[in-house]
């Protein structure tokens, strides 16, 4: 990904899990279609007609990259929104031909609280993960085995932990025995092939995770599905009512095309290598399992995360906390509750995930950098207490 901005904070930007800089190709496309196609495509003059045929050439160009009907995307507001589109239909699904809505216990918020807020507590069962955050398939196949599943939502890989999940397994499972199965591929498109993809029914996107503007996504549908993401207007073919944001799709499917098939995990290897060998106490989460090329979350020996993030940030490197107390809120990690993690471990988390092209120098001056907060922050003072981790300022 080429990208737009030379500030010098991207160097040290690991944070691209929560979100990546407009690519240089996107902000191009996005420049030139909102100067262009800025009519709105449902109307009929000459300029909308344009806009329109403009629309459903994305729409075509996106459908060649996953191999799949083009009349399977439906552009979306972003990856929440798709998610919640997709638990309001589930839910109907459910309600007409029975069965409980199987997921992971590791699903981001927005399938989670989707599933708790659209399905009663009876209609929903969440499998678990191996230490390593691995969905349990052995568990999934005695679920669908009762006869019980009756809609299947795993996600491709973490957003936390970058472990991949055996999504290709799983739904060739669900195509076999005829259970609709969607995929929450938010973190794997852009960093792993797309290959495979369009033989999930439901499929999730967001444009911001791989060099696209935030606020747009799309979502694979089954073909003649009757899913209603939001009613109100026959945009979409009735699949998602609202105008469409042309330059924001045009920018996301240009961003796309400029990815790279897959995130080399050598740099990442080597970062983490070094860190257990400087602070062996350190704890890597999902280590031995396969993951994003990107991402290393691990636990770091003691002081709360806030502290070292905080002094990251001082000195310019972007890192995260997980879901783990982000935002200071000390809300307890449920990835890592999965993955058999205490409360107290949960405050010592750190995410790092890097954009593709983070070379071996990114990744040392991280190292450094995190040894040198370890030298201010010294040892024994300020370590974290039991308990669910409690963050305010004054503790940073
Ligand atoms: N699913 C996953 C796996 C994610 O990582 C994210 C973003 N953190 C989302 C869904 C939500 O994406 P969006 O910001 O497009 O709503």
């Amino acid at each position: 990904m080429q990208r737009q901005s030379e500030l010098e904070m991207m160097d040290a930007y690991f944070d691209a899990n929560a979100t990546t800089p407009l690519s240089q190709a996107a902000s191009e496309a996005w420049i030139a279609a909102s100067r262009q196609h800025w009519h709105n495509p449902s109307s009929l003059y000459p300029q909308a007609i344009e806009a329109k045929g403009f629309l459903e050439e994305l729409r075509e160009s996106l459908a060649r990259m996953l191999d799949c009907p083009f009349g399977r995307i439906v552009f979306t507001g972003g990856a929440t929104e798709a998610n919640n589109g997709v638990l309001r239909h589930a839910a109907g699904h459910l309600k007409e031909y029975g069965g409980v809505f199987v997921t992971s216990a590791i699903e981001h918020p927005s399938v989670a609280e989707g599933a708790e807020f659209f399905l009663r507590a009876e209609q929903l069962q969440q499998i678990g993960v191996t230490p390593e955050g691995v969905f349990d398939q052995d568990v999934f196949s005695t679920v669908v085995q009762s006869g019980q599943a009756g809609f299947v939502s795993l996600m491709a890989a973490n957003n936390e932990t970058g472990v991949w999940q055996p999504w290709q397994e799983v739904a060739r499972i669900c195509r076999e025995e005829r259970i609709p199965f969607h995929c929450d591929a938010s973190q794997w498109i852009g960093k792993e092939s797309l290959e495979g993809l369009a033989s999930c029914d439901f499929v999730t996107a967001s444009a911001h995770k791989f060099g696209g503007p935030p606020g747009v996504g799309f979502l694979l549908i089954p073909e003649g599905s009757g899913f209603q993401g939001s009613v109100g207007g026959p945009q979409e073919r009735g699949h998602r009512g609202g105008t469409e944001n042309l330059p924001a799709i045009a920018a996301m499917v240009a961003a796309l095309q400029d990815c790279r098939s897959s995130v080399n995990g050598e740099f990442r290897d080597q970062f983490e290598s070094d860190l257990v060998a400087c602070l062996p106490a350190v704890r890597l989460l999902g280590a031995g399992a396969r993951r994003l090329g990107n991402t290393s979350m691990f636990v770091l020996p003691e002081h709360k995360n806030l502290r070292w993030l905080t002094r990251l940030g001082k000195r310019g490197f972007a890192v995260s906390t997980g879901s783990a107390c982000s935002a200071g809120k000390g809300n307890p990690s449920r990835v890592m509750q999965a993955m058999g993690c205490g409360f107290e471990e949960m405050g010592r988390v750190l995410r790092i995930s890097s954009l593709p092209d983070a070379g071996a120098e990114d990744w040392e001056g991280l190292l450094d950098a995190l040894l040198e907060v370890r030298d201010e922050l010294g040892s024994g003072a300020g370590n974290s207490s039991a308990g669910i981790p409690k963050i305010s300022l004054a503790d940073l």
